[in-house]
């Protein structure tokens, strides 16, 4: 049912060209030489989905991100990421069968967010995939030594976990900001 569709990256990292790559339902598996730009496609998934950290995306700052150039070409002055959600099954609360997420950074710093080609703030995104497990806490991208992580952390953090998971957050959050009223 929910399920990505695409990543299309443009100035991302060591993606210089634009290149779209499609998946189906069921299990992709990404192989390549070192350094050829694997773990660089997990970096531009997080990315667009609103990661904050450089050092996450395994950079010192967030600049990083876009294509730094080569001996054969020139550095870029932008990045650009989109993902596009299978949304048939009206798993996420929009009227569309899919859903396309983008995310855009220049040089000069700030984001830039689109749904569906509208440009958004990171909130309306961060909103919409609250409790479907993609967002960027949401455990769909398990990183290297994040089971370890999970299986270390206070018993409340790993509670906020499971609660992501069963996909009550959003009933949380929500009472949090009523009783702030
Ligand atoms: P491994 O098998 O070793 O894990 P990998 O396929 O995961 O390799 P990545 O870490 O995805 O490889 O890619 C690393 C490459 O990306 C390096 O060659 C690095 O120079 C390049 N790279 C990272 N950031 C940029 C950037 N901003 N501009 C250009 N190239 C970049
Ligand atoms: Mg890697």
């Amino acid at each position: 049912n929910l399920y990505l569709k695409a990543l299309e990256m443009y100035g991302f990292k060591s993606f210089a060209d634009k290149i779209r790559l499609e998946f189906n339902p069921g299990i992709t598996a990404i192989v390549g030489p070192n350094g050829s730009g694997k773990s660089n496609i997990a970096d531009a998934v997080r990315w667009v989905l609103g990661e904050q950290s450089a050092k996450v995306l395994r950079g010192s700052k967030m600049e990083d991100v876009i294509f730094a150039g080569s001996d054969r070409r020139k550095p870029l002055g932008i990045a650009e990421v989109s993902i596009t959600i299978d949304n048939s099954s009206g798993f996420l609360p929009v009227d569309y069968s899919e859903v396309t997420i983008t995310r855009r950074v220049f040089r000069s710093g700030e984001s830039e967010y689109y749904l569906n080609k509208t440009n958004c703030r990171l909130k309306d995104i961060n909103e919409l995939l609250m409790d479907t497990g993609i967002g960027k806490e949401g455990y769909s991208i398990i990183g290297q030594g994040k089971i370890e992580e999970i299986l270390s952390v206070k018993s409340e953090d790993r509670r906020h976990i499971f609660e992501e998971v069963a996909g009550i957050v959003k009933y949380k959050s929500r009472k949090e900001e009523a009783e702030k009223k």
